[in-house]
């Protein structure tokens, strides 16, 4: 278990993004659901906050269209069959923007000196390199990519806390929690300051309500359309399985240092509370807010300051009500498997986000059914030794295992890329 949650107490952060110069920024993901949010903030503070990289897998006409509206330091593009288009296209479009090609170009503007803050919005286990450089590099981390947590939790908060690194979590649930443990923290500056246990909220995705029998002949299409959240594919399908529910214990199980039995889940289908805190004393505070990941990240941006993010104010009248129910197990299967992983600890929790990526990037591709998915990550797990794993080696070991037998196992079909990159997403949509 982590020892203490990594955020930081507000007079230990670095400065609150000031007047005298603007903080600079690098956007991993920039072309994703997040990076747009994240560029909208700072686009609305161009006193506070400048894009100084921008980061994406492989789409360099969408990465050419956010250089032109945002006028970057550095844009670099995972793929490296798109570099000579990105260069070239910067320089048509009468840019010194430099052009940068690969993972380790992404890594090396994560660790790079020219920017303070860092959002890390790349999808899947491709993310954790680039966050863990930005981790050690004592950046203000704003995190998104909770699948790095997932894969590799200890090491990343370690690294956080050797680097200097501010992490302000930006799941929603998580920078609820964060928002509402904030002033406890400084009362009495100790590490749970209180806590008796945190209380995550899911919308319960596009299938709440439905029995395990009749998810059986669900498509993509219906899964991705979220009912609350306008978000990339992955983590879509993750909110309909509640798999994004079971990482996100996860995740919070990392950033907070609380123990699994002491992280609960709650379905909320309005999705207006973002988080819950429940205090030894009977209080229980939560955040509340529209669901539009704009509030978090400004509140990673500026905090302990709040500027404006462009998310309008609830109208609790308007809304009328806030329900709350117990999340149904077994219909929803992958939040169970998450909270086994956790417990399990070791190489659990990244063999289980592995098998998640490669089930759901097949679901995506039409090439097994929905149900499928908690079946092959319960399958994964099956498999996962008793040796604790340690090292990071161990860890990216465990994931290209797991992506491996999953790759050879899968039904054919599709183009995953799986075998020859184990570490990046295996059906990115063009980005
Ligand atoms: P998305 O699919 O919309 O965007 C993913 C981004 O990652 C794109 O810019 C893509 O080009 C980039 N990318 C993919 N593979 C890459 C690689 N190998 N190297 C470099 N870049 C790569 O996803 P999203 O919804 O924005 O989610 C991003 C992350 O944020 C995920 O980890 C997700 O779980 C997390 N998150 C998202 C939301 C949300 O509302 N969208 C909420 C909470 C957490
Ligand atoms: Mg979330």
């Amino acid at each position: 278990m982590s020892p203490m949650p990594q955020f930081p107490a507000a007079d230990a952060l670095p400065a609150p993004v000031n007047a005298a110069a603007p903080a600079r920024v690098a956007v991993f993901g920039a072309t994703g659901s997040i990076g747009a949010s994240a560029l909208d903030v700072i686009a609305r503070h161009p006193d506070r906050l400048q894009a100084h990289a921008l980061a994406a897998g492989s789409n360099v006409a969408a990465l050419l269209d956010l250089c032109r509206l945002h006028r970057p330091a550095h844009a670099a593009i995972a793929d490296p069959a798109g570099y000579t288009a990105l260069r070239d296209g910067l320089r048509a479009a009468g840019l010194d923007t430099e052009a940068h090609a690969g993972m380790d170009a992404i890594d090396a503007l994560a660790a790079d000196t020219g920017s303070d803050t860092v959002v890390a919005a790349i999808v899947g286990a491709a993310g954790l390199s680039s966050t863990l450089a930005a981790a050690r590099a004592g950046k203000r981390l704003l995190l998104a990519n909770k699948e790095s947590l997932v894969l590799a939790g200890e090491l990343l908060m370690a690294a956080a806390r050797a680097g200097g690194a501010t992490i302000v979590p930006i799941d929603s649930e998580h920078n609820a929690v964060f928002q509402c443990l904030a002033g406890h923290r400084l009362a009495d500056g100790r590490a749970d300051a209180g806590v008796r246990r945190i209380v995550l909220t899911a919308s319960g995705g596009p299938f709440r309500g439905r029995s395990r029998a009749q998810l059986a002949a669900v498509t993509p299409a219906e899964a991705v359309a979220h009912p609350k959240w306008s978000m990339g594919p992955k983590i879509s399908v993750d909110s309909a399985t509640l798999m994004n529910k079971g990482l996100e214990v996860i995740e919070a199980h990392h950033l907070f240092g609380l123990p699994a039995d002491r992280i609960e889940v709650l379905v909320h289908p309005q999705s207006l509370v973002h988080s819950l805190v429940d205090f030894v004393d009977g209080s229980m505070l939560a955040q509340l807010g529209l669901p539009d990941m704009r509030t978090a990240l400004a509140v990673g941006f500026a905090w302990p300051a709040r500027v404006d993010s462009g998310v309008g104010p609830l109208d609790l009248l308007q809304h009328g009500r806030l329900d709350f129910e117990a999340p149904d197990l077994d219909a929803f299967p992958c939040l169970r498997l998450a909270y086994a992983a956790l417990c399990t600890g070791g190489a659990a929790p990244a063999v289980l986000n592995a098998a998640n990526e490669m089930a759901v990037s097949a679901f995506l591709q039409g090439r097994i059914g929905f149900l499928d998915i908690p079946a092959r990550v319960e399958d994964a797990l099956a498999a996962v030794g008793s040796a604790p794993a340690a090292s990071l080696d161990d860890l990216l070991a465990a994931d290209a295992d797991t992506r491996r037998r999953l790759a050879a196992s899968l039904p054919a079909g599709g183009h995953s890329d799986a075998r020859s990159t184990p570490m990046r997403m295996p059906t990115e949509t063009p980005q």
